[in-house]
């Protein structure tokens, strides 16, 4: 088994969530693109110099950096069994990168409405004020207009280039983190997993 599937969907939709529940009983890679970002802001690298602002601001990093980015994850090939990524591609000439270099298995697709993907955000928010969750800084309302704003701009259009490709797998991620990654699982049609629940 080695399966390669990308996670899309909105804020809040639940992509780290379902990508890291998969990666735990499936034995993948779970590869987040903005956790890659959000170590080099930690860490203070240049790279964080160059993605910062654009970031907190909830705009979409370019994608020659972006591309750049998962071609160095990738090409780490510590991923056996398949990777889940998580956060890209995000536009279509990411897409394309993908596409043309990696052979892709399944896209799921996390569908959420934009009224809860506000009450999900800030309640996220407000949990990473108290510990649990870690306060992001474009978890706030104005950067999350700006992040919705590309996301229906610029990566929802990408869902029909998935259907196209027959790859797509869409779930209503509106239900229990539970409900949602046994849709997941059965859409994903993966058989038994290395870690059963
Ligand atoms: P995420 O944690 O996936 O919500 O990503 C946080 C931020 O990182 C995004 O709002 C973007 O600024 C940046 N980012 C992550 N993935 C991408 C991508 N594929 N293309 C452009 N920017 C990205």
């Amino acid at each position: 088994m080695n399966d390669k599937i990308i996670i899309i969907g909105p804020q809040g939709a639940g992509k780290g969530t379902q990508a890291q529940l998969l990666c735990h009983h499936y034995d993948f890679v779970h590869i987040s693109i903005g956790e890659i970002f959000r170590w080099h802001m930690e860490h203070h690298t240049k790279l964080a110099a160059r993605v910062q602002r654009i970031m907190n601001e909830g705009r979409l990093v370019p994608d020659e950096i972006v591309e750049e980015v998962v071609r160095k994850r990738l090409e780490e090939h510590d991923w056996n069994w398949g990777f889940v990524l998580d956060g890209f591609p995000r536009t279509r000439a990411q897409a394309e990168y993908l596409f043309e270099n990696w052979n892709l298995d399944k896209a799921v697709y996390l569908d959420i409405p934009d009224e809860v993907v506000h009450g999900r955000v800030m309640s996220r928010a407000a949990l990473g004020q108290g510990g649990g969750f870690t306060k992001r800084a474009d978890d706030n309302p104005q950067a999350l207009r700006v992040r919705l704003t590309e996301y229906h701009e610029k990566t929802a259009p990408l869902l029909q280039l998935f259907q196209k490709k027959n790859m797509l797998v869409t779930i209503d991620g509106n239900n229990s983190i539970d409900d949602v990654y046994d849709s997941v699982v059965a859409g994903l049609d993966l058989g038994e997993p290395v870690r059963p629940r």
